[in-house]
C-alpha cells in the first residue's frame, strides 16, 4: 500500500534516557534522517512509562505512539524497568484493540546509547508504516470521536485494571522474554472490563465523616457534614480507597461484583 503523501502523522516516541535517547542523539549527531513529526520525551527509564499515558496520547489524537528503552538485561537500574515496559505495552495493545485502535500503532524497542542508525531505521520503518494506516480512525473504519470515547473509558478504568493485573504487571519473565506475547488474551481484557466492581455507600451505615471523600483520588464521592454520601458511578475509577478508608466501626461503603 502506498503512504499518503497528504499525512503528516502526529506520532509520539516516549524514550528512557540512558539507552534510547543516547541512540536518538547519536542519530542526530550522525545527521542519520528520520521524519522531523515525531516527537520525543524523555524518561528517565522505559519502566516509568504508564498505560495512561499511552492511552491519553491516541485519545489527544497522536496515531502512533513508540516506546524506546534500554535492551532487555542493559537497564540502568537494578529494578529492570524495561521487563515492566514490556508486559505493560502487551497489555495496552488489548486494551488498544478492545477499544478499536489498531495495535500496530503502538511499538517498543530497545536501543542502546551506540545504535544511533538502529534509531533512525526504526523510526523511518515506523513511520512509513503509521502513514500507510492513515489518521487514527482511517483504517478502523470508526469515527475519531468514537475511538476517543471509548479510549476515555478505557483511560478511566487504569487504576482498576493495574490493580487486577499487578502481578503479570510485575513479571520479569527473564528466561523468555518471548512469553510476554502471550500473557494478556482478548478474552481475559474482555473479562476485566465485564467483571469491574460497583462501589456503593450504604447511606443508613454512612456517618457522614466525609473520610472517603477527602480519600477519593478523582472527587467521585458527593458529600456534606452531616448527609450521607453518594459515589458518582461516571466519575469512579474503581480504584478501591473508599472501602479501604471508611472506618471498620461504620463499615459504610461495600464492593459489589459486576
Ligand atoms: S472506588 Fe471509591 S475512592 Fe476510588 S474512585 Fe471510586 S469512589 Fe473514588
Ligand atoms: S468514610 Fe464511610 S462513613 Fe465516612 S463518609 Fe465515607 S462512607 Fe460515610
Amino acid at each position: 500500500m502506498a503512504a499518503n503523501p497528504r499525512f503528516t502523522p502526529k506520532m509520539v516516541g516516549i524514550i528512557c534516557n540512558w539507552c534510547c535517547y543516547g541512540g536518538a542523539d547519536l542519530c542526530g549527531v550522525s545527521r542519520f534522517q528520520y521524519p522531523p513529526y515525531i516527537r520525543l520525551i524523555r524518561v528517565m527509564c522505559s519502566g516509568r512509562v504508564d498505560m495512561k499515558h499511552i492511552i491519553e496520547a491516541f485519545a489527544e489524537g497522536a496515531d502512533a505512539v513508540f516506546i524506546g528503552g534500554c535492551h532487555l538485561d542493559d537497564c540502568h537500574y537494578i529494578t529492570h524497568g524495561n521487563y515492566e515496559a514490556l508486559s505493560m505495552v502487551q497489555l495496552t495493545l488489548r486494551l488498544l484493540e478492545r477499544a478499536g485502535v489498531d495495535p500496530h500503532r503502538l511499538r517498543i524497542e530497545w536501543v542502546s546509547a551506540g545504535e544511533g542508525i538502529r534509531f533512525a531505521n526504526l523510526m523511518n520503518e515506523f513511520s512509513r508504516e503509521i502513514e500507510n494506516l492513515g489518521p487514527l480512525g482511517q483504517n478502523e473504519g470508526m469515527e475519531t470521536e468514537e475511538l476517543k470515547a471509548n479510549l476515555r473509558e478505557v483511560m478511566r478504568l487504569i487504576p482498576y485494571i493495574k490493580m487486577a493485573m499487578r502481578e503479570k504487571l510485575a513479571l520479569h519473565l527473564r528466561d523468555d522474554p518471548t512469553a510476554y506475547d502471550h500473557l494478556y488474551s482478548a478474552e481475559e481484557v474482555e473479562q476485566l472490563f465485564s467483571q469491574a466492581p460497583t462501589y456503593e455507600i450504604d447511606p443508613e451505615k454512612c456517618r457522614a465523616c466525609m473520610i472517603c471523600l477527602k480519600r477519593c483520588p478523582v472527587g467521585a464521592i458527593i458529600g456534606a457534614k452531616k448527609t450521607p454520601h453518594v459515589i458518582d458511578q461516571d466519575l469512579c475509577i474503581k480504584c478501591g480507597t473508599c472501602l479501604a478508608a471508611c472506618p471498620d466501626r461504620f463499615g459504610a461503603i461495600s464492593k459489589v461484583p459486576a
